[in-house]
């Protein structure tokens, strides 16, 4: 009920202070407005409706594009617009992130809470399974543009095969293949069937959404860690960002062949970044606590959530907390009611009973929960997880088309703002969301007139919030 209450109070706000949200009908219209003395370009305007092409750049950090040559995005970058680095949401994991962009909404606001978590009351584990009941506390964009009278396609975007509201979108990838989050055996579809598939759909004139997930520079960073100064890592991760610019390239190439660069928009974001984890920083939790018999359920290991047995609550904190106190501790443990509220991550029934955060590269092992073959013996990762604050946890942002600027870069986005920005440029009803619009307009070319730093309102400012991004 808090959450709903606080989602109705943060929409209120919004209405009273600019009604930047709901009076994106208005903000819409204004656009025929200003382009009256031209009315017959309006006309074609009108009738060809844009389109947004999503695409998931899985573990692409922040700054991997400098890292080897990328010819398109760096041609995204000097034909539309870009941010220095994307603040995600907490956890900096694949599920809460992806489902943050989709709806707008904090982790505590959609109820992802993690790759990994419990359900409370009926004591199930969420390990990816798309069974609506773990997703229903959000609605995602490409079934509200179902909804709202579109088609959508999504190949693999997490959360793809989940039946909201028993809607059936228009276009999904057949189900013989598996999403590529390797949650699950089984045949994945290649990058360049995705492509193709992502490019039929746009093709058909009733579709204006579609998403498309892209693995290849999160598989790779974890197995290769990116900052290391080995010259196979560094290899194999330059391998991974090319694969990721050719993507890019052939796209703007097809887009262009099918003359439909006038109609839709790309936006390329990612979900976190990565950081070099290694044998070296571990901290075994059974040296402080018996996880066997005070915890019903660990999840995560670079933000761990307990899940504790009624009564031990009390018990596992304390000793945690004066673990952390000591010296050379390496993590911070925070109660429920305690975790910091930047985090957005407390207010939800799914929340865990104490929330443990290792400083960033530190991983945290217990003998309760099976953990990954590669945790054991030596062995050097890349990972991610840890707090927000922390820059090696941001991802990528790049977006092109007839609705962005030219040549126009911010120092940061919010990956809550993603979902309002979307919702503009498909000319579609958005449901209460955690992003405030006024942050993404001076990406819009509809407000290009404008200097970025007059678009802006600063009593959007969060007074919690580590890293302003306005
Ligand atoms: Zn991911």
């Amino acid at each position: 009920m808090l959450v709903y209450i606080k989602i109705f109070l943060l929409a209120l706000l919004f209405s009273i202070v600019t009604c930047d949200t709901t009076n994106h009908t208005e903000n819409s219209s204004k656009k025929g407005n200003d382009n009256a003395e031209n009315e017959t370009n309006n006309t074609e305007t009108t009738a060809k409706k844009q389109k947004l092409l999503l695409i998931s750049l899985d573990g692409f950090r922040w700054d991997f594009q400098g890292k080897t040559h990328t010819p398109a995005l760096d041609k995204v970058v000097k034909e539309g617009v870009s941010t220095e680095f994307v603040v995600n949401v907490f956890p900096t994991s694949t599920i809460p992130n992806h489902q943050s962009i989709v709806t707008g909404l904090y982790p505590e606001n959609h109820g992802m809470l993690d790759n990994n978590f419990m359900d409370q009351s009926s004591g199930l584990i969420f390990k990816g399974q798309p069974d609506v009941e773990w997703w229903n506390e959000s609605i995602p964009i490409w079934i509200e543009n179902e909804q709202q009278g579109h088609k959508s396609g999504v190949a693999f975007w997490p959360g793809y095969n989940v039946k909201y509201d028993n809607v059936t979108i228009a276009h999904l990838p057949s189900d013989d293949y598996v999403a590529p989050y390797k949650w699950k055996d089984g045949k994945v579809m290649s990058i360049e069937d995705r492509l193709f598939l992502t490019m039929n759909w746009l093709k058909d004139d009733n579709v204006t959404f579609v998403a498309l997930y892209c693995e290849h520079a999160d598989e790779t960073a974890h197995n290769y860690p990116p900052d290391s100064n080995l010259t196979e890592n560094v290899d194999e991760m330059q391998k991974a960002i090319k694969k990721v610019d050719y993507m890019v390239g052939w796209l703007l190439k097809e887009l262009e062949k099918e003359n439909l660069l006038d109609i839709v928009n790309i936006v390329m974001i990612g979900d976190h970044g990565m950081i070099h984890t290694s044998h070296t920083r571990q901290i075994l939790i059974d040296d402080y606590i018996d996880s066997i018999s005070t915890v019903r359920y660990i999840g995560g290991f670079t933000n761990i959530f307990y899940y504790t047995y009624p009564n031990s609550t009390d018990e596992v904190y304390r000793s945690l907390k004066k673990a952390s106190e000591e010296e050379n501790s390496h993590f911070k443990v925070f109660r429920r009611i305690d975790i910091p509220e930047y985090l957005h991550v407390k207010n939800n029934k799914r929340t865990a009973d104490i929330l443990m955060l290792p400083d960033p590269g530190w991983v945290v092992l217990n003998k309760k929960s099976n953990m990954p073959p590669y945790l054991k013996g030596e062995w050097e990762r890349g990972d991610h997880g840890y707090d927000i604050t922390e820059r090696k946890m941001s991802p990528a942002f790049y977006a092109i088309g007839p609705s962005f600027r030219s040549s126009f870069r911010k120092r940061c986005i919010k990956t809550v703002d993603i979902y309002s920005l979307m919702c503009y440029i498909l000319d579609l009803k958005p449901h209460m969301n955690d992003g405030v619009f006024g942050r993404i307009k001076p990406f819009l070319q509809d407000f290009a007139s404008q200097r970025p730093e007059d678009t802006i309102n600063y009593s959007f400012a969060d007074e919690d919030d580590p890293i302003k991004c306005y």
